[in-house]
């Protein structure tokens, strides 16, 4: 087995690892990123696109956000449209002048990975049987094969950054989480169309035949969403179904939803999930791989990479002065805006999703809800607020 030494050994090339390994890159702190896809996957995957102003700071400061800054569109209000009629929560003038910022995960991972084979930090990508050890010990050690050969990683610390069916979080022992977790009856069927966006702004939709999301990735590419079954297969939405569908439940008099070629087409199912504490030992555990939110709050990846800010500058401290304050601190910090996160996600999904048996007393609350939050600017601030991003928490 062949053996090499890094400071920071990173499991996983999302966007946590990617920019955990280029924050450590600018403090002079080595490490090895381990991606088990290939880089073609990794750079295709659709997911994630609205971005908190917070992480567009932290990426263009951090020198990883030069086509963001030149090709993201800023958004500074959503619509919620339910009865029949549009909303706009105007979230700059709610949130102190925040706003969001649309730019695809896929192309901040595209990004990452090209600042990251710049700076001739190691990435490696399509590693097999990834596994960790020693986590308790002060020489944790990862294993993996790579092009044919068993190779093993000592560090100082593992950051697992691999996601939520990733190895590291079930290689921490038992007895040492808690897991706190809620499914939802509803998974959220996702095309990407070759079309002009029909609106300017994001539109969260209300309707008697289930919950619609109007979303966008740029001014040619369209991001849609209906509301489905979490087990339903791809294969029960052909096109036609899926505009149709996204026709009744966005339709408005005097507005027209432009349809077009639909480049790629997914289901995904929500769920809600902590583990707690994100640490055990030298490994530190990060993004989805800790915790996972309902995508109705745009909220997975900016967690992400609020986690590796944390990590980032605690460990920066570790290794420079050995301070260990901010790694102590990293579960806890880290848990304070992950729970308000799954809060605010789990809220805009139980306030815009009908469940396929509505209780009509259910019904009624949803509809209070949403007509508070769009009369009462008090209402409206909160979810202004949580939307582009708490400072303080
Ligand atoms: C279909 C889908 C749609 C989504 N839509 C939205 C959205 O609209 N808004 C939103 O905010 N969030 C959304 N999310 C969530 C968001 O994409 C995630 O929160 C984000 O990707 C988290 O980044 P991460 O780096 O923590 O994890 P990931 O992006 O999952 O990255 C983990 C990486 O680790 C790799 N890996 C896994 N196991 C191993 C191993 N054993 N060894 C080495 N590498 C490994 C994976 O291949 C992956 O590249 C969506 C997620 C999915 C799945």
């Amino acid at each position: 087995m062949n053996t090499t030494r890094t400071q920071v050994a990173i499991v996983g090339a999302g966007p946590a690892g990617l920019t955990l390994a280029h924050l450590l890159h600018l403090e002079g702190i080595d490490s090895v990123v381990l991606e088990d896809r290939s880089r073609e996957y990794v750079e295709a995957r659709i997911r994630a696109g609205v971005l908190e102003q917070a992480i567009v700071d932290l990426l263009v400061e951090a020198g990883a956000g030069e086509r963001l800054q030149r090709e993201g569109l800023v958004h500074h209000g959503i619509e919620l449209q339910f009865a029949g009629e549009r909303h706009r929560i105007p979230l700059s003038d709610l949130a102190g002048g925040r706003a969001i910022v649309i730019y695809g995960q896929t192309e901040m991972v595209k990004d990452l990975i090209a600042l990251r084979l710049a700076t001739g930090g190691p990435l490696l990508f399509e590693v097999d049987n990834v596994s960790v050890h020693d986590l308790d010990t002060g020489r944790p050690v990862v294993r993996y094969r790579h092009d044919g050969r068993e190779e093993e990683l000592e560090c100082d610390v593992i950051a697992g950054c691999d996601g939520f069916h990733g190895i590291c979080r079930p290689s921490i022992p038992d007895g040492i989480l808690s897991e706190f977790s809620r499914e939802y009856p509803f998974g959220w069927l996702g095309i990407l169309a070759a079309v002009a966006p029909s609106s300017d702004e994001l539109v969260y939709a209300h309707n008697e035949r289930g919950f619609a999301l109007l979303s966008l990735r740029s001014p040619e590419l369209s991001r849609l969403y209906v509301q489905c079954r979490p087990d339903d297969d791809v294969s029960e939405w052909p096109d036609d179904r899926v505009w149709e569908e996204l026709q009744l439940r966005l339709g408005l008099d005097g507005w027209t939803l432009a349809e077009g070629p639909v480049l790629e087409k997914g289901v995904t199912g929500m769920r809600s999930y902590v583990c707690e504490p994100m640490r055990y030992g030298r490994l530190f555990i990060a993004g989805d791989a800790a915790h996972i939110v309902p995508p109705t709050g745009a909220k997975g990846l900016n967690l992400a990479l609020h986690d590796v800010r944390v990590l980032a500058e605690a460990l920066v401290d570790w290794f420079r002065s050995a301070n260990p304050v901010g790694l102590d601190a990293y579960s806890d910090t880290c848990l304070r805006r992950v729970w308000r996160a799954e809060h605010f996600s789990w809220w805009m999904t139980q306030m815009l999703h009908r469940p396929e048996e509505q209780d009509a007393f259910d019904l009624k609350l949803q509809l209070s809800q949403l007509r508070y939050v769009t009369s009462s600017p008090a209402a409206a601030t909160a979810l202004a607020e949580n939307y582009v991003g708490l400072t303080s928490l």
